[in-house]
């Protein structure tokens, strides 16, 4: 059978101009799963071409028309949830229960997206003239440029692509080199939804050799990014150069505030839960807590032994609760990081990478803690994006609050207390785009605005009830119907 992992651009499936391609791994494996594009600047090029006639005929069909294809396109996901999540789990590592997780975004999302299909509401307001109309409407900008993680290589795109689409926008997709098979089936799926050709073109390809020409290309208007603050500060300040839109969501150092009156139980869960799910490579995941002195000891304690107990495994066999980073580079940097933690604090679990049987052959690393940790080291202060934990000691609210606003990220936050005056005072002083209340970092649902502050994002919010704003313009429009000229500010006085 040829190889069906081909570019698609123009509605049809194409391989690199160059011809030249790379390769798809298991990191739970090593096993070779498909052989992508390794395009470049013209398949770029080529893209962008297919979007911008596309979109003279697609911002022209009716919103509720466009959200059809993606009321479909919600139904084929879900049809095939389980496939594309085993497809995800082999492909990038998370265990099956997450992977679900991940498709299932996709559907909430295209329903939720296809929804505004029929709202895309816009505002009206009097004139201060009489006869005569004023109103302010959403509108498409033309192509966007949705350059993706391969954290939650199937999610992430919904977030962007589904908004960006039902408003009217056609786009050119880069997911991250580590997924390509998570894009390729949503591209498919659209496909068979039957949206038009042009409307969404997908390019694999290299940061460089694909993500900088997106950034580039002078046809294209808005970037969405998602991922590395590095990476996503580069392409801000070379779109910012261009006079582009660009929404950014980056990196995060998200902690865990747990009070001296906390449920420590149900805070151990979530702290676990938070920290170690994807193996700690959510933007979300909590790697910092900062917990009262007087039970900083016992919650260490529980959170430990929990982490040495999490079963590593392929994320393929229902016993895993961990699976592996998703590359050799992330083990790398956790390596390096714990070296460093090391110096900074009690390790009180893991440590090392997880290599006995079948483990040898995939990217696996213990869960690892880190107790009694200062809050200035640097294992609690820089994202390291793995299985890793620091714990801090606080004396009070006020302290945990102030750690967690000097962070220079600012994504995610939670707080474990029973005091309800104490979780108010927390929800309005914590600086995070996300603030959780007895629950741990991550869990975010699709209706309400995701993203953060200071170094996290720019400004912008993806999904929820913000999810139009990176990707419409508003455009104000004056009807006088008086049958003669009325100045405005002039002849109303
Ligand atoms: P990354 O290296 O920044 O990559 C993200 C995407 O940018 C990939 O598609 C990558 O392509 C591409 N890229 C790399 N260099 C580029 C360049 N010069 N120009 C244009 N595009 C370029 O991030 P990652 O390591 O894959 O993902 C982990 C990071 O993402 C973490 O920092 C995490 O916190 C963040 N993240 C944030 C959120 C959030 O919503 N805040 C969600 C998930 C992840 P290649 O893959 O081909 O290199
Ligand atoms: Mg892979």
């Amino acid at each position: 059978m040829s190889n069906p992992y081909l570019n698609f651009i123009g509605g049809r499936w194409v391989p690199a101009r160059s011809g030249r391609t790379f390769f798809n791994t298991n990191p739970a494996t090593g096993e070779m799963l498909g052989e992508f594009p390794a395009s470049g600047p013209e398949d770029v090029a080529d893209a962008v071409e297919a979007a911008r006639i596309a979109y003279r005929s697609w911002r022209l069909v009716p919103a509720p028309k466009r959200a059809e294809i993606l009321y479909r396109a919600g139904e084929i996901i879900r049809d095939r949830k389980e496939e594309l999540a085993r497809a995800m789990t082999r492909e990038m590592g998370k265990t099956l229960a997450e992977t679900r997780g991940d498709v299932q975004e996709g559907i909430d999302m295209a329903y939720l997206a296809a929804g505004e299909g029929r709202r895309l509401y816009g505002v009206t307001t009097p004139s201060e003239m009489p006869n005569k109309w004023a109103m302010s409407a959403r509108v498409p900008i033309g192509v966007v440029g949705a350059i993706t993680p391969w954290n939650f290589p199937f999610a992430i795109p919904s977030w962007k692509l589904m908004p960006a689409l039902v408003a009217g926008n056609t786009a050119v997709f880069k997911p991250a080199g580590d997924t390509p098979e998570m894009a390729w089936h949503f591209a498919r799926v659209f496909e068979e939804a039957g949206l038009p050709s042009g409307v969404l073109n997908l390019v694999f390809g290299s940061g460089s050799q694909v993500g900088d020409p997106i950034v580039a290309h002078p046809g294209i208007q808005v970037i969405s990014f998602t991922g590395s603050t590095e990476v996503g500060l580069a392409i801000n300040a070379q779109a910012g150069r261009l006079g582009k839109r660009v929404s950014l969501e980056m990196g995060g150092k998200n902690a865990v505030i747990v009070l001296d009156d906390a449920d420590l139980a149900l805070a151990t869960d979530a702290i676990v839960w938070s920290a170690f799910g994807t193996t700690g490579q959510r933007c979300t995941a909590c790697s910092r807590v900062l917990v009262h002195e007087r039970v900083h000891d016992d919650l260490a304690q529980r959170v430990a032994e929990r982490a040495k107990a999490l079963r590593l495994g392929d994320g393929l066999d229902p016993a895993t609760e961990v699976g592996p980073l998703v590359n050799g580079r992330q083990v790398e940097t956790v390596e390096r990081y714990v070296a460093i933690g090391r110096a900074e604090g009690a390790l009180t679990a893991g440590g090392e990478r997880a290599t006995q049987g079948a483990l040898g052959r995939g990217h696996f690393y213990r869960p690892t803690v880190f107790a009694d940790v200062r809050a200035d080291a640097r294992v609690a202060v820089e994202e390291i994006f793995g299985p890793v934990l620091a714990m801090v000691k606080v004396k009070s609210l006020e302290e945990a609050v102030e750690i967690n606003n000097a962070s220079m990220y600012g994504l995610s936050s939670a707080l474990f207390t029973r005091d309800v005056n104490r979780a108010f005072q927390a929800m309005r002083d914590l600086e995070t785009g996300i603030v959780y209340v007895n629950h741990g970092t991550t869990g975010a649902e699709t209706h309400l605005p995701f993203g953060g502050t200071r170094g996290t994002g720019n400004g912008h919010r993806e999904a929820g009830h913000t999810m139009l704003d990176p990707f419409t313009e508003w455009k104000s429009i004056y009807v006088d119907f008086s049958g003669h000229l009325q100045r405005a500010q002039i002849d109303n006085n």
